[in-house]
Order: C-alpha cells, then structure tokens, then sequence
C-alpha cells in the first residue's frame, strides 16, 4: 500500500497525468512509458492512447471530470474582508444565504454552509449588523460565492429599550443593500456604516441626527448628494432668507429663475437648508452638537425621504419605522 501511494504522489508530481487509473493497475512508472499499450495518460485535455486511441478501455477510469471540478474550485481565490451582515436568510435546516456588505469587495451575496449550527466555522457570527471577518470562495459567475468561515468581530445591540436605534439599524442595512451593487467597494461608506451601528448601540446622539448624518453620508459617497448650494440647473448659489425650492426630480435646489415649469419640487426653509449642508459636510463635526427643532425635523426628514424615494423607485421599507424621527 506504501508503495502505491507512493506510487501516486510521484505521478502528479510529474504533472504528466491528470490521472488515475486504477491506482494498482497502473503505476507512477507505467505513466511514465506512455508507449505501453493500455495505458492510460491524460495530459491537460489530451487524451493519449496509443493502444485503443479512441476506445475507453474499461479498466482505465480516467478522473478527468473529477479533475475538472477540482481545478474550478482551485482556481476560485480565497479572500478575506471585513463585512456587515445586512441580510441572512434560512437556506436548510443548516446553512444559510447571507448578504454582506464589506469594505473590500462591496456588497457580496453567499452560501454559508454549517452557519446555522452552533459550532463550526462561522460560531453564530452571521447575526444581522454584526461586524465580521469573514472569508470566502469567490465565484466568477452570477451564482453565490461560498463563505467558509465567518469570525464575529461586534455584534450590533441596539442602545436601551429604544427601538428607534434598532429600527435605524435596520435602515442602515436596507439602505446598503438597495444603494449598492454587488461586487462595487465603498470602503468610506462601510466605515461610515460600521461608526453609525456603533453610535446607535452606544446611544452616542440622537438617533434621528445620527441617521441623518448617515443618510447624506451615503449619498455623499455614492455619488448621490443633491447640491445644497448652487442651483442644480444652472450653477447660481441659492441664498437667502425664506423659503427654498428643492427639485426631487432635478437633484438639488432650484433658483428662482429655473423653478417654474419643473416637477415635485417641494419648498424648505433656508435655515433648514444650512441645516442639511451642515449634516452633508463629511469635515463638520459640529451636527452632533446641533439641536433641530422639531419643526425642522420635519422639513429634514420630509425632503430626505422624497428625495430618497425618487433614488430608489420605491419607499424604503424602513421610512415606516421611522416616523417618530421626525417628531
Ligand atoms: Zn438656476
């Protein structure tokens, strides 16, 4: 037996075969003398047999197919990521699909199979919001990449009995998943997303500031933040006292001399204006101190929602949760 494997281990080294015939009918040396008749040497997808070319000889069973499959799962890099879990859902009675949003691949959807077992390689890290490392099989296809181990790294735990911090969770998890595209990075928005989660477990701020700020983060680091200034049509900077108009459809506020004729423009404060461009500036630290009267709230949370409805196609299923934000 000691031989054979022997035998065998000297054969792939040789890389001549991508083998095996019966292992003790055919040895590493017979491999060698692909003369011989009846032997069986497969050389990449080549099929050399001199005896019988095109005839399988039953005593020869070439795992070529085997091989095949092994090098597609060899050739699928290994990686590792940090990643929130945005979305886990129950695949049978022992693993699960997850969508995670990590800092270096972007959004990613996969099989992790054994997670819903206690012990294993992913030890109940797979919780919605937990932070992760994780690591993973990537598949070049459209089908699911394969998690293989998932290490938890924080757990997300809303701040209190509010459940306004776990709705926001919540919010922040939906938000990542109908922004993004799988497989697109957003490194600063995952880091925004992770220090929000954090903010929301700690009670660090009022929910509705810290979810604002959130919101225009991502945005901002999407590509997607209306301009707050000028006017999104022609350029002019919108000042003033009074009242603002801000286009849904057009991405931004409007000048007085482009408002007429443009569709779902809704009219803001321009104090509530400053506010929003406070909360949108990533080097103002300031919002955390702000106040916002309630009336503001409104206005702020009335314009975000359009605005983010139009984005999406559709209300988040979170605005629901969130009324009391405005409040
Ligand atoms: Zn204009």
């Amino acid at each position: 037996m000691k031989r054979r494997g022997e035998e065998e281990r000297r054969a792939f080294r040789l890389g001549t075969a991508s083998i095996v015939s019966l292992p003790n009918v055919v040895t590493a040396s017979d491999l060698e003398k692909p003369g011989k008749p009846g032997v069986s040497v497969l050389a990449g997808n080549e099929c050399s047999y001199p005896a019988f070319p095109l005839i399988p000889h039953p005593l020869f069973i070439s795992i070529s197919p085997f091989k095949k499959a092994f090098s597609f799962f060899a050739s699928m890099s290994s990686e590792k990521a940090t990643a929130l879990v945005l979305r886990v859902v129950e695949f049978s009675e022992t693993s699960c699909v997850v969508t995670l949003f990590t800092r270096e691949f972007g959004k990613l959807h996969g099989l992790a199979k054994g997670a819903r077992r206690l012990k294993g390689p992913f030890e109940s890290a797979l919780d919605l919001l937990a932070l992760c490392r994780i690591v993973f099989l990537r598949k070049s296809s459209e089908s699911l990449d394969l998690l293989t181990e998932a290490k938890l790294e924080r757990r997300f735990r809303a701040a209190g009995r509010d459940l306004s911090s776990l709705y926001a969770g919540y919010y922040v998890a939906e938000l990542l998943n109908e922004l993004t595209d799988s497989a697109d990075p957003h490194p600063e928005l995952f880091d925004e997303a992770s220090e929000t989660l954090l903010a929301l477990a700690g009670g660090h701020g009022s929910v509705a500031s810290v979810v604002l700020r959130f919101e225009l983060a991502a945005l901002r680091t999407l590509g997607h933040l209306p301009s707050l200034t000028a006017c999104v049509e022609c350029g002019h900077l919108v000042r003033g006292e009074g009242r603002v108009a801000f286009g849904v459809m057009a991405g931004g506020v409007l000048c007085g001399r482009c408002r007429p004729g443009k569709k779902h423009v809704v009219s803001m404060h321009a104090g509530t204006l400053r506010i929003l461009e406070r909360f949108a500036d990533p080097a103002d630290g300031a919002w955390r101190r702000m106040t916002i009267d309630r009336s503001a709230r409104g206005e702020l949370r009335g314009v975000v929602n359009q605005y983010l409805c139009h984005l999406l196609g559709r209300k988040p299923r979170m605005h629901g949760y969130l009324g009391s934000l405005a409040g």
